[in-house]
């Protein structure tokens, strides 16, 4: 059955070393990372499309062309005169790679800003998608815009899934960060928490707690990542399940792997796969993008 998941979010531009002090760019951010996995992963007759905020200069320009090529659709994404995409740069220090950003006057936090245009795009989705970290770069008023069409959505009866995606840089105090985490989850129908990040900042101290947290605020089904040791689903009333980990001889780099799980994971899912077999075929996709470098690989690496 065809249909459109929409990701909203913030894309940004990426700089990482090239060598002799030469800089490679690219685009990446959390949800449009599991964007181009869905892209890569759903049936054909899906639509992925991005939802965001960019400027009218060039680099916003070359993004969307990014995004185009990789059969992403763009035409919902508002461009605003004078604005600029946000942007990072990846350095290694002693083999670590370390992250700066520029992105507190990226044009996405306008994302929400037009409540009508974004409840058209919502509107026009099977399946919406966000994070914790689109939350994390909105103004509080623009949190409650997106989140009040979120649970519109729901309520709908549309498939609206969260990444809780914790990013403490982004919030102003850990409070509003937790109990708007809290609300982006219960306006939610599926909700992909990765268990290293609730540990530290709900406290949870096992993937069951992580369950148990989300299913309390009114989250139907719950998929809580846990990297190497696999991922513990709560589908609707069935039993709590595990599901391995792919086995990795050589991580090289995990950014992305929990976007890449949820693309592959939704993938599955709308192809009529069991929770578990979609989980499989998460972690599949997950374990081979940790063996390349960069958040993007291309489709040809992923497994059918
Ligand atoms: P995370 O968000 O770190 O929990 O990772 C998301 C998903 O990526 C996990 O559910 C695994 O399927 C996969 N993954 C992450 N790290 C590893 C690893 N070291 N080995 C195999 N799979 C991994």
């Amino acid at each position: 059955m065809a249909g459109k998941l929409l990701s909203i979010g913030e894309c940004m531009v990426e700089l990482s070393q090239a060598g002799e002090g030469l800089l490679r760019k690219g685009f990446a951010g959390d949800t449009f990372n599991t964007a181009w996995y869905a892209r890569a992963c759903f049936p054909a007759d899906w639509q992925i499309d991005y939802f965001t905020a960019v400027g009218d200069d060039p680099m916003s320009s070359d993004m969307l062309s990014m995004m185009n090529a990789a059969g992403i659709g763009t035409s919902l994404v508002i461009r605003i005169p004078g604005k600029t995409p946000g942007l990072y740069l990846i350095t290694l220090k002693d083999g670590e790679r370390t992250f700066s950003y520029w992105r507190d006057t990226a044009a996405a936090k306008k994302l929400a800003d037009d409540a009508d245009h974004l409840r058209a795009a919502i509107e026009s989705a099977d399946i919406v998608y966000f994070s914790g970290i689109t939350l994390g770069i909105l103004a509080p008023e623009a949190v409650d815009t997106l989140l009040s069409e979120a649970r519109r959505a729901k309520a709908m009866g549309k498939m609206v899934v969260f990444d809780p995606n914790i990013r403490p840089r982004l919030w102003p105090s850990k409070e509003y960060m937790l109990k708007t985490i809290e609300d982006g989850a219960r306006a939610s129908s599926l909700a992909l928490p990765s268990f290293d990040d609730e540990k530290v900042h709900f406290g949870d101290k096992d993937e069951q707690a992580t369950v148990a947290r989300y299913k309390a605020l009114g989250v139907e089904n719950v998929v809580v990542k846990n990297g190497p040791d696999g991922v513990t689903l709560a589908f609707g009333s069935e039993p709590v399940i595990h599901v391995p980990a792919v086995k990795v001889d050589k991580v090289i780099d995990t950014t992305s792997a929990g976007d890449s799980f949820n693309g592959g994971f939704l993938a599955r899912l709308v192809e009529g796969g069991t929770p578990a077999e979609a989980a499989a075929h998460g972690a599949a996709v997950a374990a081979r993008v940790i063996c390349h470098h960069g958040a993007l690989i291309s489709p040809d690496l992923l497994p059918k």
